[in-house]
């Protein structure tokens, strides 16, 4: 579809950067064009997601056999709700993601969606029922609206444009020099980062997935902007079912449940107030951000508006 002209040792950098971060997995599908080691079952038929219920049954892997990443992992996302996972790093957060996404297979238990086995079902259609805000989104040297566009690339421009303001970034484009047509990328306007994850954002929107994947950003923004971006993200996950890898805890106070990993285990599960009544790991980890808040006087405390 896309016409990239890049230097291939770009590639192989990149593969690698995304294969350790869950940097932009749906990006990569499309910027790598080469045989992956998953190979669609033979026979393979286009997963129906309606629900989008997730779960996970006793799932156990590695990257490499002598070494377990994630050891009999079980939980279940219903429709609509919001599981998220915190954890040490390490712990095998982005793993959960990864293999959801079906970047691996894995070796025992299972991840359905809807009652179907992701194994069983073509990789293209199951990678279409999820949507992915990553931590970094990469862009295409191309248009601020192509680049909003490739969430569905069949959506109207009224359709881009609504999505863009939904994921309130239209009025910043509106700024642009070349307002939609502007070039962006390495090679255009350089968006910030939280700007780059606005795209993601109206991207996500416009392809309306049933299944949302979130990899907050370590990185800091500035806490209006982080507030901002908050919000955005909460409107696009209402009625979608979300799996969230957090960093920040005050952003999943609201959390179905939180599960919390431990060596690819999962140690402790439950809501905020039910973990934090437990005292263990997460309450721990709890207490480390609000003191770690309280260290930095000028960042505003953003706990208290959660
Ligand atoms: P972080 O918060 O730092 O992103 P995480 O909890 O998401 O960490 P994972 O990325 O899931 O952790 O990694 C779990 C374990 O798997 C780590 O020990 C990591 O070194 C290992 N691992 C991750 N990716 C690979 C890979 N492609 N090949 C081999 N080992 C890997």
């Amino acid at each position: 579809i896309v016409q990239l002209y890049v230097p291939l040792n770009w590639f192989g950098t990149y593969y690698r950067q995304i294969q350790k971060n869950f940097v932009d997995m749906e990006n990569m599908f499309d910027l790598l064009k080469e045989p992956q080691e998953i190979i669609d079952a033979p026979g393979a038929t286009d997963i129906s997601v309606k629900r989008g219920a997730v779960e996970f049954n006793n799932v156990t892997f590695g990257y490499i056999p002598e070494r377990l990443v994630l050891k009999n992992v079980t939980f279940s996302v219903p429709q609509g709700k919001t599981v998220a996972l915190v954890g040490p790093s390490g712990s095998g957060k982005s793993t959960i993601i990864r293999l959801l996404f079906r970047f691996y297979d894995v070796e025992t238990g299972s991840i359905v969606i809807d009652g179907q086995n992701i194994k069983t079902v073509t990789q293209e259609s199951l990678r279409g029922s999820i949507g992915v805000v990553p931590q970094d989104t990469v862009l295409f040297n191309n248009t601020i609206m192509y680049n909003i566009k490739y969430g569905r690339l069949t959506a109207e421009e009224a359709e881009v444009i609504e999505a863009a303001r939904a994921a309130d970034i239209h009025d910043r484009i509106s700024r642009f020099p070349e307002a939609y047509e502007t070039k962006v990328g390495e090679r255009g306007l350089r968006l910030s980062g939280g700007e780059k994850q606005r795209v993601a954002i109206a991207r996500t929107l416009l392809k309306a997935p049933q299944i949302v994947l979130l990899d907050e950003a370590t990185s800091a923004l500035d806490t209006q902007t982080e507030r901002n971006i908050q919000e955005s993200l909460n409107k696009m996950c209402v009625n979608r079912t979300t799996i969230i890898v957090a960093h920040r805890l005050s952003t999943i106070i609201h959390a179905d449940e939180i599960l919390v990993l431990r060596d690819g285990e999962i140690v402790e599960r439950g809501r905020h107030e039910h973990l934090i009544g437990q005292e263990g790991v997460y309450a721990n980890m709890w207490k480390q951000q609000l003191e770690a808040k309280e260290e930095k006087p000028s960042i505003e405390n953003s706990l208290e508006k959660s």
